[in-house]
C-alpha cells in the first residue's frame, strides 16, 4: 500500500512512520511543514529507507496535497496544532490548519477515491466527565480552542463518510507519553527542566486526571483501525494508567531522582477539564489493547531525554507556558 503521512515529523506520526516501515512493505510518504513542532530527527535512521520519501508542505497547499493524494492509497492525518496552552492564544490559526486542513485533505481523498482515510483525534473532545468514562457515542463537549478545533474536524470527517462515502475512520486517543515528544508538553517539560536541576510548575492544585498511553499503543491502534476499521466509525484508544497531575508529578520527580522541594504551584489554565475517561471496546474488538507498562514507559522516556540533551534543549520552551487570562495563582488544599 502507498501511505500518505501527514505531520509524520511530529511526536506521534513519526512513530506511526517508523512503525509501518518496520511491520509493514508499505511505501510511506510523509507530508509534513516542519512547524516548531515537528523535526525531521523524530524520523532518524528510517529517513534513509528507500520505502520513505519525505516532502516538506503545508497540508493547506490545495494543489500539493492534490497531487500527493492522489499518488496514494490511504491517508493517516496528523497534522495539526496540537498544544492546549497555545491554542488560547491563537485559536484562528488552530481552526485553519486543523479544520480547514482536514476538509482540504478530505476532499483530496474523495476526488482520488482513497481506499482510506484516518483521521487522528483525541478524548479531549469529549470535555470534562465528573464519572463514567466516554463511548464513541458520547457527546462532544470541548471546552478549550483546540479541543474546539479537533471536534470540528472530527465532524468534517465523519461527515465526508455521510455525504460522499469517503472510508473515513477517526481514532480518538488519551494523553500520549514516549521519546520524541516536544518539550512544550507535561512528561518531557517535567523531565527535561528537572533533569537540569531546574523547578516546574503544576497547574492548579495538581487535581486534574488525565488518562495515559503509550505512543506505541496508540500507533499500534491507529494502524489497525487503518487495516481493518470500519469505514464512518470512531475508535477510542485509551490507556490502562488514570493520574492526577499530582501522581503524574510524583512518578515524573522519581524517575528523574527529585524531590517535591523542585515543585511550584502555578496558576491554572483559563479552562482546564477535570477529568478525561473513554472505553475502547471497539479498538480492542479490532485487537487492540494497551500493552505499554506506565512506570516502565515512563522510564524509557526519561532515559531518552536523558541521553538525547542535544535534541531536547534548543527546543525548550519559555519557563512555563504563557496563558492568557489565567487563574490567580491558588496554593494546593493539601500536599
Ligand atoms: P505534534 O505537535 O508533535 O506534531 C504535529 C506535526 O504536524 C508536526 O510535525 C508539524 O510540523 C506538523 N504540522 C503542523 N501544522 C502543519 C501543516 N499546516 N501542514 C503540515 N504539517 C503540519 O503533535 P502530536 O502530539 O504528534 O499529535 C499528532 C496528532 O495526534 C494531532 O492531530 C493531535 O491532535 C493528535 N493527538 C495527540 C495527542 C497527544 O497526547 N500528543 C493525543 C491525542 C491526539
Amino acid at each position: 500500500m502507498r501511505l500518505l503521512v501527514t505531520g509524520g515529523a511530529g511526536f506521534i506520526g513519526s512513530h506511526y512512520v517508523r512503525h509501518a516501515l518496520s511491520t509493514t512493505s508499505d511505501r510511506v510518504t510523509v507530508l509534513d511543514a516542519l512547524t516548531y513542532a515537528g523535526s525531521l530527527d523524530n524520523l532518524g535512521p528510517v529517513l534513509q529507507s528507500d520505502r520513505l520519501q519525505f516532502v516538506k508542505g503545508d497540508i493547506l497547499d490545495r494543489d500539493l496535497v492534490n497531487s500527493l493524494v492522489q499518488a496514494h492509497d490511504a491517508v493517516v492525518h496528523f497534522a495539526a496544532e496540537s498544544h492546549v496552552d497555545r491554542s488560547f492564544l491563537d485559536s484562528g490559526h488552530f481552526l485553519t490548519v486543523n479544520v480547514l486542513g482536514t476538509q482540504l485533505l478530505l476532499d483530496a481523498a474523495r476526488r482520488h477515491r482513497v481506499a482510506k482515510f484516518v483521521h487522528v483525534s483525541t478524548d479531549e473532545v469529549y470535555g470534562s466527565l465528573p464519572a463514567g468514562a466516554a463511548a464513541e457515542d458520547a457527546p462532544l463537549r470541548p471546552t478549550v480552542p483546540y479541543a474546539a478545533s479537533k471536534a470540528a474536524s472530527d465532524l468534517v470527517a465523519l461527515s465526508a463518510y455521510a455525504t460522499h462515502r469517503t472510508p473515513v475512520c477517526v481514532t480518538r486517543s488519551s494523553n500520549n507519553y514516549g521519546p520524541h515528544q516536544h518539550p512544550e508538553k507535561v512528561i518531557p517539560r517535567f523531565a527535561t527542566r528537572l533533569l537540569k536541576g531546574e523547578r516546574v510548575g503544576l497547574h492548579g492544585r495538581g487535581q486534574h486526571i488525565r488518562n495515559w498511553v503509550h505512543v506505541s499503543d496508540n500507533v499500534a491502534g491507529i494502524d489497525l483501525v487503518l487495516r481493518h476499521g470500519t469505514p464512518g466509525e470512531v475508535y477510542n484508544l485509551g490507556g490502562g494508567t488514570d493520574l492526577t497531575g499530582r501522581q503524574l508529578t510524583d512518578h515524573i520527580l522519581r524517575a528523574c531522582g527529585a524531590g517535591w522541594d523542585r515543585v511550584d504551584y502555578i496558576p491554572d489554565r483559563p479552562s482546564n477539564d477535570l477529568r478525561y475517561a473513554m472505553t475502547w471496546g471497539k479498538a480492542a474488538r479490532l485487537g487492540y489493547a494497551p500493552r505499554r507498562a506506565f512506570e516502565d514507559g515512563l522510564a524509557e522516556t526519561i532515559d531518552w531525554y536523558r541521553v538525547n540533551a542535544h535534541r531536547w534543549a534548543p527546543l525548550k520552551p519559555p519557563a512555563e507556558p504563557a496563558v492568557a487570562g489565567a487563574l490567580t495563582h491558588r496554593p494546593p488544599a493539601s500536599t
